[in-house]
C-alpha cells in the first residue's frame, strides 16, 4: 500500500491496480506499471520507454487519478500500449 496526501485528504493506492483480474476471475500483475514515491503518480514504464510516438501527456505524466484506476485498463488496450507492447 503507499498512500499521499492530496487535496487535504490522503488517498490509498491499492496494491490490486497493480493487477488486473481476467475474465475467468484469474489475478494477472501488471508487469509495465511502476509506481514512483516522488510524484505519486503510476506510470506506465512500457510506453515511457517504447512508445514511438510519446506525445501522450498520460504516459509522460503518469496516472494520478487513483479514484479513475478502471483507466489503467483503459490505457492497457489503447493503441499506443499494444505498440509500446511490441517495440
Ligand atoms: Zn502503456
Amino acid at each position: 500500500m503507499s498512500s499521499r496526501q492530496h487535496k487535504g485528504r490522503t488517498r490509498k493506492l491499492c496494491n490490486t491496480a497493480f493487477n488486473q483480474v481476467s475474465l475467468n476471475g484469474e489475478i494477472i500483475e501488471r508487469p509495465w506499471l511502476i509506481y514512483s514515491p516522488s510524484t505519486g503518480c503510476l506510470f506506465c514504464f512500457m510506453c515511457k520507454l517504447f512508445s514511438p510516438n510519446s506525445t501522450s501527456a498520460r504516459a509522460k505524466r503518469g496516472f494520478d487519478s487513483w479514484d479513475h484506476i478502471g483507466r489503467l485498463g483503459d490505457h492497457e488496450r489503447s493503441t499506443e500500449h499494444q505498440q509500446a507492447l511490441t517495440a
